[in-house]
């Protein structure tokens, strides 16, 4: 998945269990990005189809697909609906275009990016491989149009979560496990309880220094948290962050004045796409969205200035950035 992945279990009992359901939670990951989701690993169902895509020259190709990635692209596809467009899992070509990863590295190391940027037509090129007007679900299938390929890089991670769930929930060691928390980059999934019966904490990183955070959520129970944010993946030219989010419309990182975007939801899916859905929509638009979907948001814009929903405030406290 390209991030840190970090677990922690406690068991009721012997560490023997919470070893084998680290392990199983761990396998779900691996599994899943192995076997479907991955734009990267040629094995998955999104790289063969991604693969299918590209040698079509342009042409309509259909795929047969699983059921699973049926319904993860049926929920994609409205959440592009109701974000008007700036959620957008088609955009494999301008992601690839833009290789914010490989850039960041190759900037830190030699400081110099101008050269380094998309020309314009070259992302006008990669812009009319892109839209979900060109995807089209059919009775098991999967058609693409005009070469787009696929990328579910924004809500891997919260299938991911919700995937950890479903498994700890139908272990034959549920009982035996009293709470966890698994963090996958910037999602979180919070489950059960801590021993010493304390909520969980979660913090929320400060777009402007990242090893800080600005605040945290308290948690009790089993809940989702993801963030995105523009200091995750970047390089800097000319005073503008170039980051891994793409605004649809534009083809460029999304620049807003947002620049970090928390979701709390029961659901990872949601968590994960409705965070990066808000964060190129901005506060208002974004905040709509995640009434519609019953989730609380907060965004951190410039100079640190957080807005919230008002059932996030139940959750959040602000850590003063003042001494
Ligand atoms: P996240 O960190 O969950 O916000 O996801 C960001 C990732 O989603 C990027 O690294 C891209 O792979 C992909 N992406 C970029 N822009 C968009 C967008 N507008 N809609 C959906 N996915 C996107
Ligand atoms: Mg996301």
């Amino acid at each position: 998945m390209g991030t840190m992945i970090q677990m922690t279990v406690y068991p009721k009992g012997d560490m023997a269990t919470g070893q084998t359901l680290l392990d199983g939670a761990f396998s779900v990951v691996t599994d899943l990005e192995e076997n479907l989701l991955s734009r990267r690993i040629a094995s998955s169902e999104v790289a063969k189809i991604n693969e299918a895509s590209d040698r079509a020259h342009g042409q309509q190709i259909s795929c047969v697909i699983s059921r699973e990635l049926s319904d993860i692209m049926e929920r994609c596809i409205q959440m592009t609906k109701d974000s008007e467009g700036a959620f957008d899992v088609s955009l494999g070509r301008l992601v690839t275009l833009w290789r914010i990863d490989e850039l960041a590295a190759e900037v830190a190391e030699d400081a110099g990016a101008e050269g380094k940027l998309p020309g314009i037509s070259e992302l006008s090129e990669a812009m009319k491989q892109c839209g979900m007007e060109s995807v089209t679900l059919e009775e098991g299938q999967i058609l693409l149009e005009n070469g787009v390929m696929l990328d579910l890089g924004s809500v891997g991670k919260g299938i991911a979560l919700d995937q950890i769930r479903a498994y700890l929930e139908q272990s034959e060691n549920q009982e035996k496990l009293k709470g966890g928390i698994f963090s996958l980059g910037g999602s979180i999934l919070t489950y059960g309880e801590k021993p010493d019966g304390t909520p969980w904490k979660v913090g929320i990183t400060d777009p402007q220094d990242s090893a800080k955070t600005i605040g945290y959520l308290t948690l009790t129970g089993s809940f989702c948290v993801s963030t995105s944010g523009d200091y995750e993946r970047y390089f800097e030219v000319g005073g503008l962050r170039y980051h891994h989010i793409l605004d649809p419309k534009t083809g460029y990182p999304v620049q807003n004045g947002i620049h970090g975007v928390t979701v709390l939801s029961k659901s990872g899916f949601l968590s994960d796409a409705l965070s990066t859905a808000c964060f190129v929509l901005g506060k208002e638009k974004g905040m709509a969205l995640a009434e519609k979907y019953g989730a609380e948001v907060l965004f951190v814009g410039d100079g640190n200035e957080i807005f919230m929903s008002d059932g996030m405030k139940a959750y959040f406290t602000q850590i003063s950035s003042k001494p």
